[in-house]
């Protein structure tokens, strides 16, 4: 038995997991509790919207329209992977499905197939739609991918659930196709794995390094031509340590021998420790920017 989610509860959820949300309207007090009972809750349902536009589905989603109306679910999730609240409580998504489908959800088991509408899933489950045409040509973008994982994952783990407890529209109700265009299946494995604490999301790229790195000695050697080499150089000049007639410039010479020279000594090196080779520690100091 799992009570719903107070309106608080589901937006904390839903930002822990990362995710960004707008709050449409009145959506804390938008339901259709007057209609029918809101829980207990036992899973999420995943849809599309076939619309395009984010702010019209949104409306939609809210309002409903003549023959259905709205709240059309709880959250619509964006094109660009924002969660867009518009319902809190019982809403019209689900529709009539299969009681074999809603039991093996309770007991997140495998999904037997979904031949009869004999059970009321408005009551039931949280309804994501997710802003897509469904005609197998509309893109679904990555970020609203993750969005999706990641709005099911929050609802998950406030309810301590696993992603078994996730499913399509098309897999509770006969006739239904959506979502169309990836599979729950693979879904399902996303969030299992951001249940996990492993997702699989797109990871950042490593940060660049402010600065270019010691490329070693042996780089500083007649012959070489670099940007690298035209970088450390302005860097020396910056430094007051510019010995050049010409340049600076991409090929080692023995101008940028003797500016490297005067850095040496301006960090207090002597001897042949101010030769002009460029060793790390030095470098590191002079900061030369990436190329
Ligand atoms: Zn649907």
């Amino acid at each position: 038995m799992a009570t719903p989610l107070s309106a608080d509860k589901l937006l904390k959820a839903l930002r822990d997991e990362g995710l960004h949300v707008v709050e449409h309207r009145s959506w804390r007090t938008n339901n259709r509790n007057h209609k029918g009972p809101w829980g207990p809750t036992h899973g999420v349902m995943i849809h599309h919207t076939v619309t395009s536009g984010t702010a019209s589905s949104v409306e939609l989603c809210y309002n409903g329209h003549s023959a259905l109306p709205g709240p059309l679910c709880h959250g619509v999730i964006a094109k660009d992977g924002t969660v867009h609240l518009v319902g809190n409580g019982r809403a019209n998504h689900a529709g009539l499905g299969d009681d074999d489908v809603l039991r093996a959800v309770i007991a997140e088991k495998a999904l037997p197939p979904d031949n009869e509408a004999n059970t009321d899933g408005n009551r039931y489950f949280y309804g994501f739609e997710c802003v897509n045409l469904g005609d197998g040509k509309d893109p679904w973008p990555a970020a609203q991918l993750l969005a999706i994982e990641r709005a099911a994952a929050a609802v998950c783990r406030a309810h301590n659930w696993s992603q078994r407890s996730v499913i399509g529209h098309l897999e509770w109700q006969p006739g239904k196709v959506d979502p169309r265009g990836f599979t729950m299946n693979s879904m399902r494995t996303r969030i299992g794995k951001r249940l996990d604490g492993s997702p699989d999301g797109p990871s950042q790229p490593p940060p660049r390094p402010t600065y270019e790195p010691f490329p070693g000695s042996s780089f500083f050697a007649v012959g070489r031509s670099s940007p690298v080499v035209t970088a450390m150089g302005k860097r020396l000049v910056a430094e007051g340590c510019g010995r050049y007639t010409v340049g600076p410039g991409p090929a080692w010479s023995t101008a940028d021998r003797n500016s490297y020279a005067a850095w040496q000594r301006k960090l207090g090196y002597t001897g042949t420790d101010a030769d002009g080779v460029p060793g790390k520690t030095s470098w590191d100091r002079l900061k030369v920017p990436n190329v």
